[in-house]
């Protein structure tokens, strides 16, 4: 499997953005579209929304002051920011990833025991921030964990070094891991502040904080970070390839397993870390939407919905794309992004070859045995499946086209399905 180059990346995204036929570009060693005069078949791009700098309730950026770069909004956080995630993906049909940081959650001061953890240090005081909107956020995150994914952040976003706050808790600014010791430290107490308040077990998807991290080994260590986290149970992780340590290293462009645990590219997100109140325009280059907190809040946060239905407004029409669709949660995500990369299909006659040969060398990221293809056609067809199951085929017509989504139940190891297609 080759590399492709960052441009190549960017301008098969942006043929996509466009609105081209995904025909226009290739997969790596076969093609995850194809078409003929009748028909044209597609693997769709997942996508998923992942929402950095989630768990504060100060928005003071406090990065001047060697504390640390928070949401920079005008106003404190509030439970009605935790319903505005719920909502979006309530309304979208998903589960977003709420990036957290989790320091001004700590009800006992625990931090205390961690010098590098806080701006504090030993001094580590939080009472500030302990109150009845604790729980009203934690009550929000557990009654909604269908449309509401705590994905790890950090637990002070920035790493302390006697008094200086130096970028950024889990990497260096050349995205050298942090001393293991330290690493695990953070970790341990992340898991601690998830007991303290409830939030249920420890993540399975990781963002690193300023985005500093490095893929494999960094260093002198013989772990890379990503196999660290993964003995905690994260199995994802999510960071833009732009800055990351190593990048070249990522194996299938859109995404690389390193240590087993599979790291996707963040790409560009649509607006600034600290548009506050901004609806978003544009169009996603990439499989993942990032966005930061503020972007998806009100200045006047009774006023959130207005924000959230903007997005709402924004993403909805990726799922009617033949070339995208907007993946329900992280493991369905996961799974179509392999097929979309690995999978290849093939228009032959009356019929598609779907051939599993390279997704299936990394079976280990299959989290269920689904695949979802879209079928664009001018005439109305009916699909049947020999050797595996069709469990939807859902019609939906546009202009004079039809589009078909379809979800085949691909069984474990199978080499080749074929689609068969009737004009009916
Ligand atoms: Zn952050």
């Amino acid at each position: 499997m080759q590399n492709i180059t960052r441009r190549e990346f960017t301008r098969k995204s942006a043929l996509m953005g466009a609105g081209l036929a995904a025909s226009n570009f290739v997969a790596f060693g076969g093609t995850r579209s194809a078409r003929n005069a009748e028909l044209s078949v597609f693997i769709p791009m997942p996508i998923q929304i992942v929402i950095d700098d989630v768990g504060w309730w100060s928005g003071d950026d406090g990065h001047e002051s060697q504390q640390p770069y928070r949401t920079g909004i005008s106003r404190n956080h509030v439970p009605a920011d935790y319903q505005a995630i719920v909502d979006l993906g309530k309304k979208l049909g998903v589960r977003p990833q709420a990036a957290t940081i989790l320091c001004e959650w700590d009800r006992e001061n625990i931090l205390r025991e961690v010098p590098t953890i806080t701006w504090m240090r030993e001094k580590w005081d939080n009472s500030k921030w302990v109150g009845p909107w604790l729980d009203e956020a934690a009550d929000i995150i557990r009654n909604n964990q269908n449309h509401y994914e705590l994905t790890m952040h950090g637990v002070g976003h920035e790493y302390w070094q006697d008094e200086n706050m130096t970028r950024a808790e889990w990497a260096d600014s050349s995205g050298q891991m942090r001393p293991q010791d330290q690493v695990e430290l953070h970790l341990d107490y992340f898991q601690k502040l998830l007991n303290q308040n409830q939030l249920g077990p420890f993540p399975t998807s990781f963002v690193p904080t300023a985005f500093l991290h490095g893929f494999g080994m960094t260093g002198e260590y013989k772990i890379s970070m990503a196999e660290v986290i993964k003995k905690r149970g994260i199995e994802y992780i999510n960071t833009p390839f732009s800055n990351m340590y190593n990048a070249r290293g990522a194996q299938f462009g859109l995404f690389g397993i390193d240590s087993g645990v599979i790291t996707v590219d963040r790409g560009e997100d649509l607006l600034d870390w600290n548009d506050f109140g901004k609806r978003p325009s544009g169009a996603l280059t990439g499989p993942t939407c990032g966005l930061h907190w503020p972007n998806l809040l009100h200045k006047d946060p009774s006023r959130n919905s207005e924000i959230v239905d903007a997005w709402v407004k924004f993403l909805k029409p990726y799922n009617d794309k033949p070339e995208t669709l907007l993946a329900k949660n992280s493991s369905s995500f996961r799974n179509q992004l392999v097929h979309h990369v690995c999978t290849k299909v093939q228009i032959r006659e009356d019929k598609i070859d779907i051939d599993f040969l390279e997704t299936n060398k990394l079976n280990a990221q299959l989290s269920n045995n689904q695949l979802t293809l879209k079928i664009e056609s001018e005439r109305k067809l009916t699909f049947h499946l020999d050797d595996v199951k069709l469990s939807k085929s859902k019609p939906g017509q546009e202009k004079d086209n039809y589009l078909y989504t379809l979800v085949i139940e691909c069984i474990k190891d199978l080499e080749k399905a074929v689609l068969k297609f009737e004009v009916s």
